[in-house]
């Protein structure tokens, strides 16, 4: 069968891909520490499940208007008035079947082919495949150089007058960054002033820990509002990364697209789900909270352990739940005669011996670094670095 170029180019997606053969491995009996895909494992809140069992048991299991039952989009403007002054119409909300496939539908609304998308890296697997699959061109800034907080000189110069769209995520997914007030304004500036589309994926906004503090954009760039598409989810927050629901919001035009689009694509986001995340949105404060507080301790616990291992460097992250670490020093090197060629290796080697898993930093579009997602308990904290402790001592 012929198989197109774009699906032949495609990379799977990393992070479900280790989470996948840990799993496999878990189901096989063997004493996995999964620190690969970025899931909360807490249960959904209660809140959520009751109202997705009355929704159930009512009938609310038919199709729902595309960009979601209004409730939800209701639901979903209030929490953005409530939390960072925003106004939007429920209108203006597309609710998806995660935020996911709503950045898949912002890029398929926004780019032609040979049209350029900014992406600042190291970057979340899925940004620079959904790029390529409408044929863009992803330009990668790197922001290694500045504790992952992009340069606005960096940015500056890799504007062109096909530069369409740049996606900012903060806190950021993989490196735990979370953008200063000045770094983040001062992007939203460039963006406004080159007629420039700005995604902002805060699906991690509730987890900022310590003295960080989470700056929507459009609180410090207002005018940037007609040109920005704000990505956010229940996922992380709320421990609803099953479920499948996220939110976009933005001005009208781009968002009747989307739901145009989103029509072809999954109709509506699943109707239950869409009727738990609104038991979220409406009464699962005291739950988001609780799980801040134990992802701040994990943090912590993590920082601490992090520090002891040995031939690594990593930067202390502030928000979300990763810590990204550099193992450049240890390429070339071996670990019982197998040559750790690069970061790819170290996680497979690692993942065989120790039966810890851990995302390769190339999947993020930085070989020599590799992701650690905590969202795990502390208990599991300590076994997993222990077994890499362990392991990065073993390596001659
Ligand atoms: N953006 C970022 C930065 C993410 O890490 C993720 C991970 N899941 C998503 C978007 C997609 O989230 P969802 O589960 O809502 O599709
Ligand atoms: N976003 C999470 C991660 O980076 C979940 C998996 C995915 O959607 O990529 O691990």
């Amino acid at each position: 069968m012929h198989v197109s170029a774009r699906a032949r180019n495609m990379e799977p997606s990393a992070t479900l891909a280790v989470s996948a053969k840990a799993k496999s491995l878990k189901r096989e009996g063997k004493p996995v520490v999964s620190f690969g895909a970025g899931e909360p494992d807490f249960n959904s809140p209660p809140s959520a499940i009751r109202y997705a069992e009355e929704a159930m048991r009512g009938g609310q299991t038919h199709y729902t208007p595309g960009a979601g039952i209004p409730e939800l989009r209701e639901a979903v403007c209030a929490y953005y008035k409530d939390r960072f002054g925003l106004e939007y119409k429920p209108a203006d909300v597309v609710i998806g079947a995660g935020a996911k496939p709503l950045l898949y539908e912002a890029l398929g609304c926004l780019i032609d082919p040979g049209d350029e998308v900014i992406v600042f890296t190291p970057a979340w697997v899925s940004y620079v495949e959904q790029i390529r699959f409408f044929d863009g061109k992803a330009v990668l800034v790197d922001t290694s150089n500045n504790s992952f907080i992009p340069r606005i000189e960096d940015a500056r110069r890799a504007v062109t007058n096909r530069t369409r769209a740049m996606i900012i995520n903060t806190p950021n997914n993989p490196t735990g960054a979370v953008y200063d007030r000045d770094s983040l304004a001062s992007l939203a500036k460039l963006a406004v002033e080159r007629d420039i589309t700005i995604l902002f994926d805060e699906i991690y906004e509730r987890l900022v820990y310590g003295d960080s503090v989470h700056h929507q954009v459009l609180n410090l760039v207002p005018e940037a509002r007609d040109r920005t598409i704000i990505i956010n989810g229940v996922s992380k927050a709320f421990a609803m990364t099953g479920w499948r629901i996220g939110y976009a919001l933005g001005p009208s035009g781009i968002m009747g697209y989307l739901n145009d689009l989103q029509g072809h694509i999954t109709s509506n986001a699943c109707s239950v789900a869409q009727w738990a995340s609104l038991g979220a949105l409406r009464e699962a404060e005291a739950d988001v909270v609780a799980m801040h507080g134990a992802f701040s301790r994990r943090r912590d616990l993590i920082v601490d352990l992090m520090r002891e291992m040995p031939g690594v460097t990593f930067t202390e992250p502030n928000g979300a739940f990763y810590v990204w670490f550099n193992v450049e020093g240890l390429i070339g090197r071996s670990w019982r005669g197998e040559i750790i060629v690069d970061d790819a290796a170290f996680c497979r080697i690692l993942l065989d011996s120790k039966y810890v898993a851990l995302v390769p930093g190339s999947a993020f579009m930085a070989g020599g670094n590799v992701r650690v997602s905590y969202a795990n308990s502390e208990e599991e904290i300590r076994e997993g670095m222990r077994r890499l402790r362990e392991f990065l001592e073993e390596i001659d």
